[in-house]
């Protein structure tokens, strides 16, 4: 009896529980950055601004040290970037609002890349989620949703990754790529209380919406989302952390994202 209360005292001391008979430790793992390089070829929406990064000063200076700074200036909808609610609710919360137990938290990855191969303008449907959960067990609340969809292999070739080169109107017209469907957003949130969710595609709708119906049920019911997320191929099914961090823009209705996944050892 004394044998056993101190194997799980020092479990608790290391930081591991057991989850469905495997054995977590959380305080070994690994980070792994899911955040695209901001950069002048980083994918913005057709009508926006790509991103600046002009030199103001770099080399040897008068006093004779190296000295450099930069101007940075981007749309707030570029590369890795996170929606806050105010992006499609009017009255809805702005980015620096969002408090951090919002952006940090446990979350699960579901792979449809399967399905997006026959159709780029797949829809994410709550069939998904439920396949997912035949294997994994019911999504907790208070999750943070990864959708793979295998787009980010696409990230170096805008034509593949978007449907089109075009700027302005007319390539919004010609944007292929998939996204989530609005009626599994609502049941992300009303059947499992999610907390957030992220594509790695531009936007959390599919290419090809009109009305953004997946953004506008998301941020009326304060979920937030992340787009253009990067590297979801390494990220395991379930059992890892999310620090989803935005710049704090203040009265932003979204802004560009560092997001990282803590990776336990299993
Ligand atoms: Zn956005």
């Amino acid at each position: 009896m004394r044998k056993h209360y101190i194997i799980i005292l020092c479990l608790i001391a290391a930081g591991c529980g057991n989850i469905s008979n495997k054995q977590i430790c959380w305080d070994r793992g690994q980070w792994l950055d899911l955040t695209w390089d901001f950069e002048k070829s980083t994918v913005y929406w057709p009508t926006n601004v790509t991103f600046i990064h002009d030199t103001v000063t770099f080399g040897i200076n008068d006093k004779g040290y190296f000295y450099s700074s930069f101007l940075y200036a981007a749309e707030e909808h570029g590369g890795t970037h996170f929606d806050a609610p105010l992006h499609f609710a009017e009255n809805g919360r702005s980015i620096e609002q969002i408090l951090p137990e919002e952006f940090t938290g446990e979350g699960i990855c579901v792979d449809v890349s399967d399905k997006v191969l026959a159709d780029r303008d797949y829809l994410i449907t709550s069939e998904d989620f439920l396949g997912w959960e035949k294997t994994h067990g019911t999504i907790p609340a208070q999750t943070i949703v990864l959708l793979r969809t295998g787009f980010g292999q696409y990230w170096n070739d805008p034509l593949q990754y978007t449907g089109t080169l075009k700027t302005g109107s007319e390539g919004v017209g010609e944007l292929h790529f998939p996204g989530l469907d609005p009626e599994a957003a609502l049941w992300l949130i009303e059947e499992r209380n999610v907390k957030a969710v992220g594509i790695d595609t531009p936007s959390i709708d599919y290419g090809q919406s009109a009305d953004f119906l997946t953004h506008r049920t998301l941020f009326s019911h304060n979920v937030t989302a992340y787009e253009n997320v990067a590297h979801l191929q390494s990220v395991p099914a379930r059992n890892f952390y999310v620090v989803a961090a935005p710049m704090k823009i203040k009265g932003g209705s979204g802004a560009p994202l560092r997001l990282l996944v803590w990776i336990p050892e299993v």
